[in-house]
């Protein structure tokens, strides 16, 4: 690649993998949507491991072993993936849980085989009962949780902590769960079931709290990590509380208007429609003070309009555009009268 920073005249862009050694990947609405892989996302992620990065997955889903999920990614075509490279929430709830109990003790866990098996492969005793005297409990999802185990809990955790209750650690706290026939409640809401009985707050282990992402960081060496997600408010919060760059990408959940709106802490990196532009060498973002401009896109805020002052040949382009004027202004989103261009969704795969 020619470089023209010498002689001042234009430095090349990046890509956003330039000097990455790690590249972190969300799992639901980033490689995969439900059984089947997302368009160019396993070929993506292929090239990127053999430029020489290492590759990890960063799950909430506590439903699922390590081990599971990297079968399903070796079926999708992500041939090497090993179980190790998958951190789930489970196993950084139970390194948080290591922070606070040590090994031998007795766990509450409501949950699933997922978290079952790694408390136990951590060298605790899984109990499911509030008699047991357990030292802490570990919640995570399942589909086969009942109102029985969120009563277990409730009687094991009466005692606030400030009057020397036990531990209570939530794999994550999602408070949905797509499913094929439509939105279900997710571990967040089953954890808030527990928290109205019992008026206390679970500590959290999975997105957008930072635990799992420095299981990451820790278990692969990583000294210039990427994350890639598709939803602001887990992925994109916890990689930016993590101190990790990040890669908000359109195959998932949040959409144009969703980036527009993103708080101040949980603005991404990088923009991109998918995962081959990875590859891409990512635009600057210029700004006048007036107009923010990225390549041949160009947005204007006039008062309370945000305006297209030039559409650009690439609509992802114009969203990179908008979202810097946005983010820029210090103005919420409800601040102001947005063209319809800026929020229309081009991105949604065939
Ligand atoms: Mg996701």
């Amino acid at each position: 690649m020619a470089l023209f920073g010498r002689s001042g005249k234009a430095a090349v862009e990046k890509t956003p993998l330039d000097g990455v050694d790690t590249v972190l990947a969300d799992l639901d609405g980033v490689v995969y949507a439900g059984a089947g892989a997302l368009p160019y996302a396993v070929e993506s992620l292929t090239r990127a491991a053999a430029d020489g990065r290492r590759l990890g997955y960063i799950t909430n889903n506590a439903s699922r072993t390590d081990a599971d999920v990297a079968a399903h990614l070796r079926e999708l075509g992500l041939d090497r993936t090993a179980p190790e490279e998958i951190v789930t929430s489970p196993q950084a709830a139970v390194q948080l849980l290591r922070t606070k109990v040590a090994p031998g003790a007795t766990i509450l866990v409501v949950g699933g085989e997922g978290l079952i098996s790694e408390v136990d492969r951590a060298g605790y005793i899984v109990t499911a009962s509030a008699d047991d005297a357990p030292a802490a409990v570990l919640q995570g999802f399942s589909p086969d949780i009942a109102w029985t185990q969120l009563a277990e809990a409730a009687f094991a955790l009466k005692v606030p902590e400030e009057e020397g209750g036990i531990p209570w650690i939530a794999t994550n706290t999602d408070w949905t769960i797509p499913q094929a026939r439509g939105i279900a409640p997710g571990n967040g809401t089953l954890v808030s079931a527990v928290h109205i009985a019992v008026g206390r707050l679970a500590t959290v282990a999975g997105k957008p709290e930072t635990p799992i992402f420095e299981e990451a960081i820790t278990r692969f060496g990583a000294r210039r990590p990427l994350f890639i997600g598709d939803r602001l408010d887990t992925d994109i919060a916890g990689s930016q509380a993590a101190g990790i760059p990040s890669v908000m990408v359109l195959t998932g959940v949040d959409r144009p208007k969703h980036i527009l709106a993103a708080p101040s802490t949980s603005r991404p990196t990088y923009i991109l429609e998918d995962l081959r532009q990875l590859f891409e060498p990512y635009p600057a973002t210029h700004t006048d003070g007036i107009r923010t401009t990225v390549r041949d896109a160009a947005v204007q805020i006039d008062g309370t309009e945000l305006r297209v002052v030039s559409p650009g040949t690439r609509p992802i382009d114009l969203l990179r555009a908008a979202s810097a004027a946005v983010w820029g202004s210090g103005r919420a989103i409800f601040g102001f009268h947005v063209a319809e261009q800026l929020y229309a969704d081009p991105f949604i795969h065939p």
